[in-house]
């Protein structure tokens, strides 16, 4: 397929199952390569990470946990501005490696807000790991230390990401057409 339609909106195949695949296992190749020794808590951001944490994490061969959270403030095509609360962290995070699993990071609003938060609770450490970022939208200063992908500034769907709550279920990354 290489054009969709989601809510009467059309889209363009732009990047495929393998590519993500190869992306996905060299973010995972880093943080074994980083993490050797420590036992990092991986943090997903709920819903778009789901597809990514999952894939990532299997390709993780050092001690590892991960929990969710949600943290939305997307609603269509454009950010709204307006940060939600992190939900459902329950666990104690002090003094462990917190690994940020996120899906994309756009205007760097959410991962600045979440740093924040997290940083309350006394971490040892954050790092951000998102599989793609928008440079060309970046509002804020966030490193994001692991990424598999840099893309300009389009709205894309599939492979965990949506647009008003559909099209999650695409294995393949697409574009939206003008
Ligand atoms: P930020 O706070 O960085 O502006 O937005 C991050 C969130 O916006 C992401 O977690 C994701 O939910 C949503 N988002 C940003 N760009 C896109 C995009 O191109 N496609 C989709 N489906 N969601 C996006």
């Amino acid at each position: 397929m290489s054009t969709i339609q989601i809510h009467g909106k059309k889209f363009k195949l732009s990047i495929t199952r393998e590519q993500i695949d190869e992306a996905v296992k060299n973010v995972a190749r880093e943080i074994n390569r980083d993490y050797k020794g420590k036992r990092p808590l991986l943090l997903g951001v709920l819903n778009g990470c789901f597809m990514f944490a999952t894939d990532l994490m299997k390709h993780l061969d050092i001690e590892c946990e991960v929990s969710f959270v949600k943290l939305s403030s997307y609603q269509g095509t454009t950010t709204t501005g307006t940060i939600r609360e992190v939900i459902g962290l329950a666990e104690s995070i002090a003094g462990r490696d917190i690994i940020i699993i996120e899906d994309i990071v756009d205007t760097g609003l959410t991962m600045q807000r979440m740093v924040e938060t997290l940083g309350t609770r006394e971490p040892a450490s954050v790092a951000i790991a998102s599989l793609f970022v928008k440079p060309a939208r970046l509002m804020v200063p966030v490193e994001v230390k692991y990424s598999a992908f840099t893309i300009p500034d389009r709205f894309i769907v599939g492979y965990g990401l949506d647009y008003n709550g559909l099209g999650r279920n695409f294995p393949d990354i697409y574009d939206a057409i003008e």
